[in-house]
């Protein structure tokens, strides 16, 4: 599957805030938002025009699409398997999103960003429930049990994890079980559980039009 293979900081700037595609670096004097806090281009920064409807909508489309690292098609089969539940499109599509293994596997604090979950996940170092799973993609249940592969703790990656998990706070909805280097989903992901600066309602109107 393919996937963006350009600077990524090149979109923090786009979307003008810390998306926090790179780990620690993000948090770091080095961020390139905390350096120059424009967008990219020879001449963007004189671009003062006030973006139009559609443009916003646009705009914080791409801006999740980013966040979570996914490309057209499949933020549309998001969108779609959101449209098609009950309630309300928006908060099914960031509890969709939320709920995809690769973002599960960041949450639990496997990875520093979710672009390396979603490299752990495609190499096949999980199980949920006692099955391999290799699809970062792959969206969890309630109650689904994701657990590190036996033949993967004895890497000096997962040896190193292992010592940072035992102090990681995981979102309220995950129970962490830093011991057995797995978790538990205890809960669905509410809108409030999501501490990204994402308006849902903007997205379905950008796929309504
Ligand atoms: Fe975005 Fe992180 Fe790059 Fe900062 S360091 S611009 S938050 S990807």
């Amino acid at each position: 599957m393919s996937r963006y293979i350009g600077p990524v900081c090149r979109l923090c700037r786009r979307e003008g805030m810390k998306l926090l595609l790179k780990g620690d670096r993000c948090l770091s004097p080095k961020c390139a938002i905390e350096r120059r806090n424009t967008p990219p281009g020879p001449h963007a920064a004189k671009r003062g025009r006030k973006p139009s409807d559609y443009g916003v909508q646009l705009r914080e489309k791409q801006k999740a699409k980013r966040i979570y690292g996914i490309l057209e098609r499949q933020f549309e089969r998001h969108f779609e398997e959101a449209n098609r539940q009950q309630g309300s499109t928006g908060e099914n599509l960031l509890r969709i999103l939320e709920l995809r293994l690769d973002n599960i596997v960041y949450r639990l604090g496997f990875a520093d960003s979710r672009k390396q979950a979603r490299q752990l996940v495609r190499h096949g170092h999980f199980t949920v429930n006692g099955i391999n799973t290799d699809i970062p993609s792959y969206i969890v249940k309630n109650g689904d049990k994701i657990v590190l592969r036996d033949k993967s703790r004895g890497l000096e990656y997962f040896r190193v994890v292992g010592q940072t998990l035992v102090k990681h706070m995981p979102p309220r909805w995950l129970s962490l079980d830093a011991r057995g280097m797995g978790g538990n989903i205890i809960s669905l992901p509410t809108k409030a559980d999501v501490d990204l600066s994402v308006n849902e309602q903007l997205i379905v109107e950008f796929y309504s039009r």
